[in-house]
């Protein structure tokens, strides 16, 4: 989130490619999004029909790409790539659809911020296989409508509680991608960086499986961090104490928290003598966007049990101040 150097980039987007699952036997964990996806897939090529229209629901970095990459794989699709916020106009849209071949998979992501002439006409899109494109203005307008090939939409969110429900309930099958454990995203980083030629040892990859908040994105990143202070420092073998230092060089600390988590919970206990607070102000005093004190920091603190949402604002826990390593207020309950 943080990190707004165009090279670092550049560098993650490959990195990531490299280092996708390509099937669906080679992603880790998520075992019930797995078998449930699984199911419809196999059905859907039994049939020989496209599969129904697929929501995938969490975090970001838990794999909602590379899922879709590996369902267009693995039905032997073509895969076109678009997001919400790359769509402006309904005519955008209708570019991209009436361009699928028979059975492609189309990719959404953030599919809560399509407009909403896009998102009606993706309703359209979704039920009928059809779109009427509308030529001319005013009264003189008609809608000429275009059939599509039968194809499957798989659209990528944050929150599925933030999208309509006209639109939630056109997906045939939600999957919703919860945090990995420690053990799963310790299996992600053995495949990572077998594909990568690095050579850690179990225990650092616990280290980082452990401080990763459950994020296999965030899993990879670190790997490359460990891998970079191991070369530098000139470690053959990335071992524990090699892990344990280069993540406290960035500023990872033992429970996965980074400088935006410790902003976060520093700002609300000290500033706001432990809440409650409301999103904007929290987001306004750590310098960043409220999407991403929300969708970034926030599940992630919530899941430790060291902030809470309510009604009122956003709450500090005992917790919280443990983990800061300051005295909790004395009115706090506990
Ligand atoms: P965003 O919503 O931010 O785009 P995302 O949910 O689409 O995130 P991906 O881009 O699919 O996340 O995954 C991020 C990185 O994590 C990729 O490099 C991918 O290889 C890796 N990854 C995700 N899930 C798994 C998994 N189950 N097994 C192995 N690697 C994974």
């Amino acid at each position: 989130h943080s990190e707004v150097d165009p090279n670092a980039f550049v560098e993650e987007r490959d990195y990531e490619a490299a280092l996708r699952p390509k099937t669906l036997s080679e992603f880790d964990g998520q075992p019930r999004v797995r078998e449930q996806l699984g199911l419809v897939l196999e059905a859907a090529m039994h049939r020989g029909t496209a599969p129904d229209h697929v929501l995938l629901s969490g975090p970001p970095g838990l794999g909602k790409t590379t899922l879709a990459m590996i369902i267009a794989a693995e039905l032997g699709s073509g895969l076109r790539i678009s997001s919400g916020p790359a769509i402006q106009h309904a005519g955008d849209l209708a570019a991209i659809l009436s361009g699928l071949d028979e059975g492609d998979v189309l990719f959404l992501d953030e599919i809560h911020r399509l407009s909403r002439p896009a998102e009606e006409m993706l309703y359209l899109a979704m039920e009928d296989f059809r779109v009427d494109v509308i030529v001319g203005k005013g009264p003189g307008a008609t809608a000429i409508p275009i059939n599509l090939p039968p194809f499957t939409l798989v659209g990528a969110t944050t929150r599925a509680g933030m999208l309509p429900g006209p639109l939630r309930d056109r997906f045939g099958f939600t999957g919703q991608l919860d945090f990995y454990d420690p053990a799963d995203l310790a299996g992600i980083v053995e495949a990572s960086a077998a594909k990568l030629g690095i050579s850690i040892d179990e225990q650092a990859r616990g280290e980082i499986a452990r401080r990763s908040r459950g994020t296999p994105r965030i899993a990879n990143r670190l790997l490359r961090r460990v891998r970079d202070f191991a070369q530098v420092k000139g470690h053959a073998t990335a071992h524990r104490d090699v892990a344990r230092s280069a993540l406290e060089l960035y500023e990872v600390d033992e429970r996965g928290l980074d400088r935006l988590d410790r902003g976060v919970l520093d700002a609300l206990c000290r500033l706001f003598d432990g809440g409650p607070v409301g999103l904007s102000t929290l987001a306004l005093s750590v310098g960043e966007e409220i999407e991403t004190v929300s969708e970034v920091a926030e599940p992630f603190l919530i899941r430790e049990g060291l902030l809470v949402r309510t009604p009122r604002g956003r709450l500090a826990t005992r917790a919280a101040y443990r983990h800061l390593g300051i005295r909790p207020p004395a009115a706090m309950p506990a």
